[in-house]
């Protein structure tokens, strides 16, 4: 059987499905206080609640693959109000004293006794929905967002609705050999972690977890978008050979890895890594590249349970600045939203989290948070050269309220005694209207960073996340490319610094383009570094003039895409 999507991050794997899915809870006999039992019923009725939103939330997401599917979510929704069940646990927690949770197993045990006591299959698979429920509210309850993935066995293809990032970044990247979704796209931040750490991701992959089993055999070939579930033989002998050819090419990259990145006619190209944590392992490129060129300091924030304080941002942000000397260390600072979410605070459900309070937005709402991560990235920045980046700025406002912020940070610093050094402070161009005031933005900072993942987000009005909307998210679309160079025109006039580090920089067809258009720093994870400058390595500034140039002209992204590939 063969399902399609669109490949994410490149590879080839051969392996056993590992099904992404909800963990069981079973809680322990248990009573509450005198005096507890409102408190028990109400935080029932909150983790109710939830588990109907999640439900409409799915509910909604399947209306669009047919109405039968949205109607399970629907009966769902149903049992989750059912009346007995819905008098039967407050009377419990109030005149029986039970502990909310404990409320929840038994009534639902109750139900599904009688239910799979009829012995028709009908019935018992009504059982199976209210199974589903009290699993759902209990993980609710429990305050666990999804299983996590950090305890895997042996290598697997993951087969998930979709995963956090949080999820991702926790992963253990030997023991995975593929990431298949349902829902995301491209430059969704599950795409970018898995380009990273070089693991093949197909994403869009519609009814795939109603189509695959847990330990089923699949050959996954992210270049095409194909699964290939329970593969014959000869699929085997094929993806075999595959196999090789993807391993041969990545060693013929390989040998570029730790070379200075020139053009075929000696220009120098600066590369930048992207990093998103503090271990060994991922910071051990800084030997060949010429800079951090984004620090995603959010994943220091996620899959934990506080927040991390001064003193723990500070250790790690002086350990990357360390590792990278005196070489320049684009810090980005926090950028919670969007799709990246913190387990360890609540944030308000937002209709559209993309266009809403994210990143230095949501820095300016929660100024200590904010506060604390510039204090400790100051201190840092005496072990080495800083250079502190804004994320999602959209007015020349955002540039100086965030500059003020760190002015106050530096003075409550000098206050307490504590040492910090200097530091330059840049911006992220991400959204269009700041992208288009460019030369506004330069004479306001000493560089900036165009992230191309939401600039296209934002400009194509298409979510990165959102499968369904995937063509609209047109990476190569004419407006992308004019930006992109009215942007770095406007820096390099101005004599400040400009770089690219979303996901086009780590794509070989794109960068001779963007040195076309004059940009001479590019920032990417890891795994792509060593085709990147195989790429650059393979044309003159002139050439890559004469491709932009070309790419400017045409209409069409599709067009783009055809041009370069040939
Ligand atoms: C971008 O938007 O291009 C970018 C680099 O940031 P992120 O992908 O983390 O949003
Ligand atoms: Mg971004």
């Amino acid at each position: 059987m063969l399902l399609t999507g669109k490949g994410t991050a490149p590879g080839i794997a051969v392996g056993r499905i590992f099904l992404y899915k909800k963990k069981y809870f079973i809680p322990e006999e248990s009573f509450v206080d005198e005096g507890e039992e409102q408190s028990h019923l109400d935080r029932y009725l909150a983790v109710k609640k939830q588990a109907m939103e999640e439900l409409e939330e799915i509910r909604l997401a399947m209306l669009k693959h047919g109405p039968e599917k949205a109607e399970i979510f629907a009966a769902h929704q149903e049992i989750l109000d059912d009346i007995v069940i819905n008098e039967e646990i407050p009377a419990r927690i109030l005149n029986e004293h039970w502990a909310g949770d404990w409320a929840i197993y038994q009534v639902y045990e109750t139900v599904l006794v009688v239910l799979k006591k009829a012995g028709d299959p009908l019935i018992a698979e009504r059982a199976a929905d209210f199974d589903d429920i009290r699993a759902r509210l209990l993980r609710l309850w429990y305050g666990e967002k999804k299983e996590k993935l950090h305890a895997l066995s042996e290598p697997v293809i993951i087969a998930a609705h979709d995963f956090l990032p949080s999820d991702t970044a926790s992963i253990d990247r030997d023991k995975v050999l593929g990431l298949l979704t349902e829902h995301g796209g491209e430059t969704s931040h599950t795409a970018i972690i898995a380009k990273s750490y070089g693991i093949p991701a197909i994403s869009g992959l519609q009814g795939l977890l109603d189509t695959v089993k847990n330990g089923q055999f699949a050959a996954v070939d992210a270049h095409e978008g194909t699964v290939i579930l329970d593969p014959e033989d000869a699929v085997l002998e094929e993806y075999k050979i595959k196999i090789e050819a993807y391993r041969r090419d990545r060693q013929d990259a390989e040998t570029f890895r730790k070379k200075e990145c020139l053009t075929a006619d000696g220009i120098k190209i600066e590369i930048g890594l992207n990093i998103t944590g503090v271990e060994e392992e991922e910071l051990r490129a800084c030997e060949y590249t010429d800079c951090a060129g984004l620090f995603r300091t959010e994943f220091l924030f996620m899959d934990r349970d506080t927040l991390p304080d001064e003193e723990e941002q500070f250790a790690a942000y002086r350990k990357v600045l360390e590792h990278f000397n005196q070489k320049p260390v684009l810090l980005r600072t926090l950028d919670i939203g969007g799709d990246k979410k913190l387990d360890n605070m609540e944030l308000p459900r937002e209709e559209n989290p993309f266009l809403g309070n994210r990143a230095l937005r949501f820095c300016f709402s929660n100024p200590d948070i904010f506060k604390t991560q510039l204090k400790a990235a100051l201190r840092a920045s005496v072990y080495g050269n800083l250079w502190l980046m804004f994320p999602m700025v959209s007015s020349i406002e955002d540039i100086r309220r965030a500059k003020e912020f760190t002015t106050s940070a530096a003075e409550e610093l000098k206050k307490e005694g504590k040492k910090f050094g200097e530091v330059k402070t840049g911006i992220m161009i991400e959204i269009p209207s700041i992208a288009l005031v460019a030369d506004l933005a330069a004479a306001e900072v000493d560089f900036a960073s165009i992230g191309s993942n939401d600039l296209c987000q934002y400009l194509c009005a298409a979510d990165r996340m959102n499968s369904e909307v995937e063509s609209y998210y047109q990476s190569y679309h004419p407006a992308m490319w004019r930006l992109i160079k009215e942007t770095a025109s406007a820096f390099t006039n101005a004599g400040k610094p400009i770089s690219l580090c979303g996901e086009l920089a780590s794509d070989p067809l794109a960068v001779p383009v963007l040195a076309g258009l004059g940009l001479r720093k590019l920032s990417m994870g890891e795994a792509s570094i060593a085709a990147v400058k195989r790429a650059i390595a393979s044309v003159s500034v002139k050439k890559c003039e004469e491709i932009a140039a070309k790419v400017l002209k045409f209409s069409a992204a599709a067009q783009v895409q055809e041009y370069l590939n040939k």
